[in-house]
């Protein structure tokens, strides 16, 4: 008999969409796919040779458990450089992907009960994750209208003795908002107040438009570094998802807690992926450039393209390469049996052969995701056929 955790687990949507458009691909029919949260770049060259030069000098062994040493070094110069922060090796540790990196941060803040506060739309792991750990995901509704950010009134609503940690997640999955330091210092203030950690997850801060600079919750000062445990990766900003490298950095005993967790599961990263990673962080950055200015591209042509479509609103995503717009006009529309994010996800599979994510598993039932990690073409010719499908 599985346990009552195993039965409960929900799959990861997004995960499975994914996979389902890569095997209708594969069975030859002509899917286009806005599933995947995956860049659909090449990871750059000189990451590569990292790896197989790592592979050719039998650099194939387990690793300290937090990561190898020159890796946790580069992780701390990205954290002095983009956040202000100077981190030392006992407070780093490199996981198998920023998920990973969540998943054991969760694993030793929870106690049974204990509150997570996630603000929705939320990426599809958080709450599942929390869940897993004992916790008790706490969701706070954000509106279109406030860009998708929470409000101080709501967060201190939302905060109880039993409040261990808040999600901030900016730029945001699904919506692509974020947050200026001017809209995180009243949330700062009150976290640190009320003694709740701070889960950044900044694994899109380098995929930002509009010429904005990402400014990160740590630059709010000590008292919220204290507070805050930062968590990011090489997946999205290198083109790096299947070398399953993220890492997380804050105080000492939470990162030694989650190195300890994380001994008796994975060991560790896998040895040659954090050579790639090293060379990603401490190698030329001129790639990282040219893919987001692709991403901003693309972005500005999928936002025009809603805004010709009748039928959708949507929120202009600032960063990461997700667009969430409201589509509920669509539902319960007659001669379609469409009533919800699901049925339309469904239906936009059958009819149009067009792969999205519904919203319901983001805790946004009026929406679907479309990411725009593909190329420019298939976006053209995926909005097409959404246009066709539902207009
Ligand atoms: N956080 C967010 C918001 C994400 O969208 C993802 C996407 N996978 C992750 C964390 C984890 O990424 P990874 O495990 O590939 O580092
Ligand atoms: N984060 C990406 C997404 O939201 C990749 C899939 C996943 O890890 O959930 O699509």
């Amino acid at each position: 008999m599985i346990s009552i955790r195993g039965q409960n687990v929900a799959p990861s949507a997004t995960l499975a969409i994914t996979a389902k458009a890569k095997a209708m691909k594969a069975e030859g029919i002509d899917v286009i796919g806005f599933g995947a949260g995956e860049p659909d770049f090449d990871t750059p060259e000189h990451i590569k040779e990292a790896a197989m030069a790592a592979i050719q000098e039998g650099f194939t062994k387990y690793t300290p458990t937090a990561g190898i040493p020159e890796l946790r070094d580069a992780v701390a110069e990205k954290f002095a450089q983009d956040n202000g922060v100077r981190y030392t090796h006992s407070q780093i540790l490199i996981s198998c992907g920023a998920k990973h990196s969540i998943y054991n941060l969760m694993q030793v803040l929870c106690d049974p009960g204990d509150e997570v506060i996630i603000p929705a739309p939320y990426w599809v792991s958080y709450p599942e994750m929390a869940k897993l750990a004992g916790g008790q995901p706490v969701v706070i509704n954000t509106t279109a209208e406030d860009n998708f950010c929470v409000t101080p009134e709501a967060l201190e609503r939302a905060i109880t003795p039993r409040t261990k940690a808040f999600i901030l997640s900016s730029p945001s999955n699904p919506t692509g908002t974020l947050y200026s330091l001017d809209q995180l210092k009243p949330l700062a203030e009150i976290l640190v107040a009320h003694q709740v950690y701070i889960i950044a997850d900044e694994i899109y801060d380098k995929l930002v438009y509009d010429g904005i600079r990402y400014e990160s919750i740590t630059r709010l000062g000590e008292a919220v570094q204290e507070w805050t445990i930062l968590v990011n990766g090489v997946s999205k900003t290198y083109a790096m998802t299947g070398w399953r490298i993220g890492y997380a950095a804050g105080p000492e005993e939470i990162i030694k807690a989650a190195t300890n967790l994380q001994s008796h599961s994975t060991s560790g990263a896998t040895s040659i992926s954090q050579k790639a990673a090293l060379a990603a962080l401490t190698g030329p950055q001129e790639c990282v450039e040219e893919m987001r200015q692709q991403f901003e591209l693309r972005r500005d042509y999928i936002a025009g393209r809603f805004d010709d479509l009748a039928i959708a609103s949507y929120v202009k995503p600032q960063g990461a390469f997700y667009i969430f717009p409201d589509v509920s006009a669509c539902y319960h529309q007659k001669g379609r049996n469409i009533t919800n994010s699901f049925d339309l996800a469904t239906y936009l599979l059958e009819k149009a052969e067009v792969a999205v994510v519904p919203g319901a598993p983001f805790g946004e039932d009026r929406a679907i995701r479309l990411s725009f990690a593909t190329s420019l073409e298939q976006i053209e010719e995926g909005l097409n056929r959404i246009q066709e499908a539902l207009e």
